[in-house]
């Protein structure tokens, strides 16, 4: 066959290029798809092109676990021939396959984050990130110190290795587009609880040693958030927007008794109107009303 990839069920455009013997040999392949002993044949899908030739036949799979995969069976025949022979029969996943992904070779497999507790993982055989510990790094105080101790460690990281590192530690979390950091009132680089690396590293990043934030965790000197050395509380208790009320306390205040008004001149009654009802005599008491206490000092 020409690929062994999945396979499209858009044959019509096609059709027109298959020569008619090849077009019209379904029964055979078909026949040759019954002979295989793989189970029921589904319907026929369609034919396509694949040169003078030869052309593929494609019929539905029905095996259980292939759902959406296709039988393709190749037919050949000679320019001059009128004898079709069949030349190769697949089980090709369809445009609406189940499929496995992709396959990735096992040492690209392990991602960060997988490994645990008692896992082994050496670095690549040549790795870039490494070198060895008597070449000059390009780190001023990585070289000093290997030096320093004659031999130093057999290994350190190379430019590139660090070149890598500060390119993951600037994207990620503790960088300084994320949220937080757009978020913080100041930077780590001016904060009490920012500790530089050494090395190269150190223009642009240290290490949180603040247990309520980011501890222990590699920052960017611009990344930062609101457990800052610097940050401090507004003044006052409680919400800032609003003052402090006291609901449990009431302030009773005596109201001034109201002053007496003149009282009205009586007109005298006409003789044919009834007499007037006369009111009870209504006495003032002193009002007492209850009102809130003062709002309470915020300071
Ligand atoms: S407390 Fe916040 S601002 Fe300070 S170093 Fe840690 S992450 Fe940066």
């Amino acid at each position: 066959m020409r690929q062994n990839e999945g396979v499209s069920a858009q044959s019509a455009p096609e059709l027109a290029h298959v020569r008619p013997l090849l077009a019209d040999a379904v029964g055979l392949a078909r026949q040759a798809l019954t002979d295989l002993g793989e189970g029921e044949v589904g319907t026929h899908l369609g034919v396509t092109y694949e040169d003078e030739c030869s052309a593929t036949h494609r019929f539905a799979a029905t095996l259980p676990g292939y759902r959406g995969w296709q039988w393709a069976v190749v037919l050949a025949a000679a320019p001059d021939s009128d004898r079709v022979t069949v030349s190769e029969l697949a089980l090709l996943p369809g445009p609406d396959a189940l499929i496995a992904p992709d396959w990735l070779p096992w040492d690209e497999r392990v991602r960060a984050g997988d490994l645990g507790p008692g896992d082994l993982l050496a670095p690549r055989a040549a790795d870039p990130r490494l070198v060895p510990g008597y070449v000059a790094s390009g780190d001023p105080e990585v070289d000093e110190l290997a030096r320093e101790v004659g031999l130093g460690r057999k290994q350190v990281l190379s430019l590139e290795g660090r070149l890598d590192a500060a390119e993951r530690w600037h994207d990620g979390d503790y960088g300084p587009d994320s949220e937080m950091a757009k978020a913080a009132p100041s930077i780590c680089s001016l904060c009490g609880f920012y500790l530089p690396l050494a090395g190269s590293m150190r223009a642009a990043f240290g290490v949180c040693g603040n247990e309520m934030a980011a501890d222990g965790h590699v920052v960017h000197a611009e990344y930062g958030c609101g457990a800052h050395s610097d940050t401090e509380l507004p003044t006052g208790a409680g919400s800032p927007q609003f003052d402090a009320y006291d609901d449990g306390a009431v302030e009773v205040v005596v109201l001034p008794e109201p002053e007496a008004t003149p009282a009205e001149p009586i007109s005298e009654p006409e003789a044919t109107a009834e007499p007037a009802a006369v009111e009870p005599e209504v006495t003032v008491e002193p009002e007492v009303t209850e009102i809130p206490a003062a709002p309470a000092s915020t300071d």
